[in-house]
């Protein structure tokens, strides 16, 4: 084929997404099933199976579906002990959620930037925090610069692969502080042959539309503390006190996943594993293009992990490679291939400038440099290699 009559046939190519759900299991018959039987709400049958669906597959103690996991997020941590005025310390490099979550709840947000290595939540910058910014007094934790209460470590397992935990879990237990994991992008995925959601004290998940397996929109907490367990579900079904009485002593919020989602989470969950494989063959069929590519640089795996590459991200190099990850983005955008930039690091959002100023040199660069690529478990190879060929195809 010559180059003319190869860019018209690249032309009639339908859109190559980066990331859509696959829906052939048994999703049809259990949504049937809550249908025949009229179970289509907030209680049910597949409720229950669902939560501990999830929370035997990261084999933690228990799970509590929410309607998604942001609402799981401002939970969690209200069920750590995150109360107004404290502070947080969060990574910045993540999807808007888990900064919004602590916001909900009116604590504030200490930003961490990413390690350079896995572009995860650095333990180096947690420690300085810790060590270098805070003082104890009558048994808690204080920023010096702020006055308040530092309460919890919420670090996010983000693209598939997970936090470098450990160092971190040793100052969560030397400060006295719960970690409360957003795991949203990671199940699926193990540290050092821990299941992710099962590394701190309380972990989230979101089964939204672009995630490894999906609800249409969902969220699931999981915890091996059955106190908290229960408390969870308590404020996630308004806080009733009396089922019958319909007495409440606190504010809950109505954050339920119906019987109907949760029928096609038991469906996906069956999947789960083979999703799981999927990915990480798709990671590897990229890789073996890319790794040798000037200029750019494949989001790697760190020895410890087991990563479930959820969206395949690779850094952009704007020198060697001649152009930046943004007009590499509208390249391949003209040729019906989705691909999306990391998000703004959250420190830099309008949304949090009344909580302070924080220099996260790393963030940054990745944020400029990162473009994730078509990841969908349904991608056919014949498309990521297509992928591959535009991608490395002379810039004109
Ligand atoms: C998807 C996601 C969430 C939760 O999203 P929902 O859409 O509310 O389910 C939280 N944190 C991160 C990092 C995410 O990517």
């Amino acid at each position: 084929m010559n180059m003319a009559s190869r860019r018209e046939s690249l032309i009639e190519r339908e859109l190559i997404p980066l990331s859509i759900p696959t829906l052939r299991g048994n999703e049809w018959k259990y949504i049937k099933e809550c249908l025949d039987t009229g179970w289509v709400s907030s209680v049910g049958p597949f409720v229950e199976q669902f939560e501990k669906k999830v929370a035997e597959f990261v084999n933690a103690g228990f799970g509590v579906a929410t309607m998604n996991g942001t609402a799981a997020l401002h939970i969690a941590l209200q069920v750590a002990g995150v109360e107004p005025g404290d502070e947080v310390l969060v990574s910045t490099l993540t999807f808007i959620a888990p900064v919004n979550a602590i916001r909900y709840i009116g604590a504030f947000p200490v930003f961490i930037d990413a390690e350079p290595s896995y572009w995860q939540m650095d333990p180096q910058g947690v420690q300085d925090f810790l060590k270098k910014e805070c003082q104890r007094r009558n048994g808690a934790l204080y920023n010096r610069k702020t006055g308040r209460r530092v309460r919890a470590i919420l670090p996010v397992h983000i693209l598939g692969h997970p936090v470098d935990l450990d160092p971190i879990q040793e100052l969560a237990r030397l400060y006295e502080l719960p970690v409360v994991e957003d795991a949203t992008e990671s199940l699926g995925a193990s540290y050092r042959g821990k299941m992710v959601g099962n590394l701190g004290e309380i972990a989230c998940f979101s089964f939204n539309g672009n995630k490894i397996i999906t609800t249409g929109g969902g969220g699931m907490i999981v915890t091996n503390n059955e106190k908290w367990a229960r408390r969870a579900k308590h404020l996630t079904t308004q806080a009733k006190d009396d089922p019958l009485e319909y007495v409440h002593s606190e504010i809950g919020y109505n954050y339920r996943l119906t019987n109907l989602l949760a029928a096609m989470g038991c469906a996906q969950m069956e999947q789960l594993t083979e999703f799981v494989s999927t990915k990480r063959r798709i990671a590897s069929t990229y890789s073996k293009v890319l790794d040798g590519v000037p200029g750019i640089t494949p989001m790697s795996e760190a020895t410890w992990a087991n990563s479930t590459f959820w969206l395949y991200t690779v850094l952009v190099d704007r020198e060697k490679f001649g152009i930046d990850s943004r007009t590499l983005l509208r390249k391949l955008e003209r040729c019906n291939i989705q691909t999306r930039p990391l998000w703004q690091p959250t420190h830099r959002s309008k949304a949090f400038v009344d909580c302070g100023s924080f220099d996260c040199p790393v963030a940054d660069r990745l944020n400029a440099e990162a473009l994730s690529l078509p990841s969908s478990v349904g991608i056919t190879e014949d498309d990521i290699q297509y992928v591959l060929e535009v991608l490395t195809s002379p810039n004109s």
